[in-house]
Parts: C-alpha cells; sequence; structure tokens
C-alpha cells in the first residue's frame, strides 16, 4: 500500500515521503502526516529476532513507501553503524521497578542522534529521486543539542553542506567545544552576538527570502531544514518503541500482545509522538505517559483541554525540554479533530494570535491514551539520587524528570504494567547537574573532574564524544552579527554580491 503524506492546515496538499522528507515543512506553515497510519503486519516472533537494523526497515519501509529496498537499506546501514557504541544501538535497562530505554549511544550522546543520523540519507535519497541537481545546503539554529547531532550526521555526506548558528554566549561550556571541534569538511558554525530566538529568525528570513533563494539557486544549491517537524525525523524513532517490545518479547519479559507502558520526557512533542504513532500500528502500547519539567504547559493541556503559552518561560536543569511551543503535538491535534485540516489550522491560529487554545470535549475525549504530569527541579535531583543509591544507575536530568513522572503515575494509579522509559541523554552530557543531584559536596570542582567522578562511581566507560572534546583542536572560529548572517552564508558558499 502507497503512503502519502498531507499538510496538516490544507487538505488540498498531498505529497510523497520522499517530497515530504524533501520540504521539511508543508505549506502555509503546516505539518505534514501520512494520511494513514500503516500497520505493522509481522508476527511477534519474527519481529523478536530482529537487529536494530532489521526493525528500522521493517517499520520504515511501511512509511516511506516511495523509496526502494535497496535506497532504505542503504540509509539504514550508512546511519546505525559503528558511529553507536553498541551493537544494540537502543539498549534496555533494568532498574528499579522500570526499563531504560537507552537512546543516547550514537555520536553526540544524546537521543537526537537516533534520526539524525539517519536524516541526511534519507534527504540525499530523497533529492536524487526528486531529480534535484542542486547541492542541500542545511540551515540550522541551535540552542546547543540539534545543531552537534545534525551536523554529526551530515558531516562529509557528499551533496550536501551544513551551517549552524548559536548564540555564542547562550550555550555551555561543553555544547560549544563539541560544536567547535565538528570536523568535516562540509561543516561550519557560526557564532552571532544574539540570543537563540535571534538566531532562528535569521534562518527562517534567508528560507524565505526570494532573492537569496534564487541567488544561491543560480549557484547549484538550495536550502533545506534538519528541524524536529520534519516526517524524515519522525519515521525513524517510531522504530525503538517497536525494537524496544521485541527484546522485552524476546527475552521473556512479557507476554505475547502484554501491553506495555511507556515514558517519555517531552519538549517538542516529537519523541512521544512516535510512540503514539508506533501504538496506532498496532504495538501493545497502553499508556503513553507524558513528562515535563517545570515548563508544564503539556501537563496543563492533558489536564484542562487548554493549550496556553502565556507563561514564564523557567531554565531548569533539563535544557533540551525547555519548550513553551511543542510544535508537534499540531499532529496529534489534527488527528483528534478528525484529521480536519480547517479545525486544526482555527485551533493554530488562535495559538499564533493569543498563544493559547482550548480543544472541544470529543476531541479531548480522545486523549485518554495519554497521562501528563511533571518533576519539580528538587524532585528531579532527588529522582537521580535515589535511583543511584537504591541500584549504582546513573540517570541524567531529562530522563529523571521522566523517572519522577513514573513514580507519580504509578502511585495514583496502582498500575503495575511493564514500563519502558525513554532515556534521552546520557548523564556525562549533563554531568554537573546529575553529579551535584547526587551529592552537593561535588559544587566546587571542574567539568572535567566531575566526568571522571560520574565514570567513577556510575562505573560506566566515560563515552567517546566526551574524550574527543577534552582534547580536540577548535576549528571554527566565525563570530557575527544577527544582520550578517546572510553575508556568511554567502561568503561560505563562495556567492558574490
Ligand atoms: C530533544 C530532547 C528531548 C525532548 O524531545 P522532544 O521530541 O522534543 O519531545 C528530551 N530529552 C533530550 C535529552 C533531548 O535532547
Amino acid at each position: 500500500m502507497d503512503i502519502f503524506y498531507t499538510n496538516t492546515r490544507d487538505a488540498s496538499e498531498q505529497v510523497t515521503a520522499s517530497q515530504a522528507i524533501l520540504n521539511g515543512l508543508a505549506k502555509n506553515g503546516g505539518l505534514y502526516v501520512p494520511t494513514v497510519i500503516p500497520k505493522l503486519d509481522i508476527p511477534m516472533e519474527e519481529l523478536s529476532q530482529m537487529t536494530y537494523q532489521e526493525t528500522a526497515y521493517a517499520v520504515m519501509s511501511r512509511f516511506l513507501t516511495d523509496f526502494t529496498e535497496e535506497e532504505l537499506k542503504n540509509c539504514i546501514r550508512n546511519a546505525y553503524d559503528s558511529k553507536f557504541d553498541t551493537k544494540e544501538i537502543a539498549p534496555l535497562v533494568y532498574a528499579d521497578g522500570a526499563y531504560y530505554l537507552e537512546l543516547f549511544h550514537g555520536a553526540t550522546i544524546a537521543f537526537k542522534d537516533m534520526a539524525l543520523s539517519i536524516l541526511p540519507h534519507l534527504l540525499i535519497t530523497s533529492a536524487r529521486k526528486n531529480h534535484v541537481k542542486n547541492d542541500i545546503v542545511i540551515l540550522t539554529a541551535t540552542s546547543g543539542d540539534t545543531g552537534k547531532a545534525a551536523m554529526a550526521g551530515f558531516a562529509d555526506v557528499e551533496g550536501t553542506k551544513i551551517i549552524v548558528f548559536y548564540p555564542k554566549d547562550g550555550v555551555s561550556p561543553v555544547q560549544e567545544k563539541q560544536m567547535l571541534t565538528q570536523k568535516g569538511k562540509n561543516t561550519y558554525v557560526v557564532g552571532i552576538r544574539g540570543n537563540f530566538d535571534e538566531a532562528q529568525t535569521g534562518v527562517k528570513k534567508m528560507f524565505s527570502d526570494p532573492q537569496m533563494n534564487a541567488q544561491i539557486n543560480g549557484a547549484g544549491y538550495q536550502f533545506s531544514s534538519a528541524n524536529s517537524i520534519n516526517i524524515g525525523r519522525l519515521v525513524p524513532q517510531i522504530v525503538y518503541y517497536v525494537y524496544a517490545y521485541a527484546k522485552l518479547f524476546a527475552n521473556q519479559k512479557i507476554e505475547k500482545d502484554e501491553k506495555i507502558n511507556v515514558v517519555v520526557p517531552t519538549g517538542n512533542f516529537g519523541n512521544i509522538l512516535a510512540a503514539y504513532y508506533a501504538k496506532n500500528m498496532g504495538l501493545p502500547i497502553d499508556r503513553l505517559i507524558c513528562a515535563s519539567n517545570e515548563n508544564k504547559v503539556l501537563f496543563d493541556f492533558f489536564r484542562t483541554g487548554e493549550y496556553n503559552r502565556n507563561r514564564e518561560f523557567i531554565l531548569t536543569s533539563s535544557p533540551s525540554m525547555d519548550i513553551l511551543i511543542s510544535s508537534n503535538l499540531e499532529r496529534l491535534i489534527y488527528r483528534i479533530a478528525g484529521n480536519n485540516a480547517k479545525d486544526n489550522l482555527a485551533l493554530m491560529q488562535e495559538l499564533s494570535g493569543e498563544g493559547k487554545y482550548t480543544i472541544t470535549p470529543d476531541m479531548k475525549k480522545q486523549l485518554d491514551t495519554f497521562y501528563g504530569n511533571y518533576s519539580s527541579e528538587q524532585e528531579t535531583a532527588e529522582t537521580i539520587r535515589t535511583l543511584y543509591e537504591n541500584t549504582g544507575y546513573v540517570i541524567d536530568t531529562h530522563t529523571a524528570v521522566a523517572a519522577g513522572v513514573y513514580r507519580k503515575y504509578a502511585a495514583e494509579t496502582n498500575d503495575t504494567k511493564k514500563t519502558v522509559i525513554a532515556s534521552t541523554a546520557s548523564p556525562f552530557k549533563f554531568a554537573r547537574s546529575v553529579m551535584e543531584a547526587i551529592d552537593p559536596k561535588y559544587q566546587d570542582s571542574s567539568d572535567f573532574d566531575l566526568i571522571d567522578k560520574l565514570s567513577e562511581i556510575a562505573n560506566v566507560k566515560i563515552p567517546q564524544a566526551i574524550e574527543d572534546i577534552r582534547s580536540a583542536p577548535v576549528l571554527h572560529h566565525t563570530v557575527c552579527e544577527v544582520d550578517e548572517m546572510p553575508a556568511v552564508v554567502k561568503n561560505i558558499l563562495k556567492i558574490g554580491e
């Protein structure tokens, strides 16, 4: 069966998977969604014997139906290889009543690698399929994590260049060093004298500037985006939920068709939406537990049916979840509105106008499968400490938000179903917050001392990604003003005025 993708804001737009990946964003600011969710029509006995790569093919081939078998298998082979430090790619670890699905074994030790290691290959394949002759120039604004993961994915991928803009004084020292040491002939990192919003606005302006687009087209280039709303990032994220379930079955932790719960630390709503799609494919998932930090817009939404971004933005120790507009939620809204683009568009217009909207009681009823809650900063630190004290297992701050919410859920509901918690970052990436949660005495230690200490107490080898930045030379030096961003891009692409 061929699967097509339609626009959540305009029912008249319908494209193939490769076109959706190439375009990134649909017209009118809408998002692409599959017109039907394909069924996972493979027996669990068979799935349970598959490697990660085989599972990836089984799941992704059902969504990306205009890719040939050879094309898709090539993308998968190039993505899930020795960049990951374990053959399992996404191992499951049992600790204190839950299974932690470790999604941080890729190049930048956070879960963005799961999708960003394959997106470049999907994008290049999509360009070829649609007879695009230009080289693809990825423009990305980053608040720290996405830029590095995107560069690691695109580095030395034939036919692409990637330019990352970040706020010069707005990322952590480890994040900055990770970016500035990035290798690859086609990678460019630029610090801007401004904040993340200004970087993002600058990038969006370039995307929609007709004169600039004509100029770069003339030179054999076109812009594209590695943003998390690209369907090419969403589909690869469905894979690990299927893989985790199949591994639990293979290891006789669950019976055939036994339902499990899934807990996801949520920011932009991409990761948990992938779990929802996995459930809709037929994977036996019961509750989808949506965990927020103190920026608890989603908790309030699931409770009241009102989405309201008009509130203070709180900086937390789980920065990748500090977000007030969860872009991918639009795909769920569209669906519970009965796949109605008009109704969805009206709500999204209210969001951009008044910063809020309320769904109908009918729509709210369809959210029963979700449970939302949040962890305060103090609860998150306590979760890290008690899990370590009880089991010796050390988790990062984002994962701890999820583990804390799972505890609340279990206490409230007495639900004893087996539960998988998405573990989205290595504790080494947030070593300071993690170590200070375990013992305040670490407050005075340097960043790299804390990393050594963490390795010691957790009995886990320091990941290569961290070792690399200790000694790696800084390769990128460009810094510019916000209004110089277009000139910097033209300079990189060697385009004269
Ligand atoms: C991006 C990110 C999240 C949030 O994922 P969404 O798909 O945006 O909901 C959670 N944890 C970490 C470590 C991340 O990098």
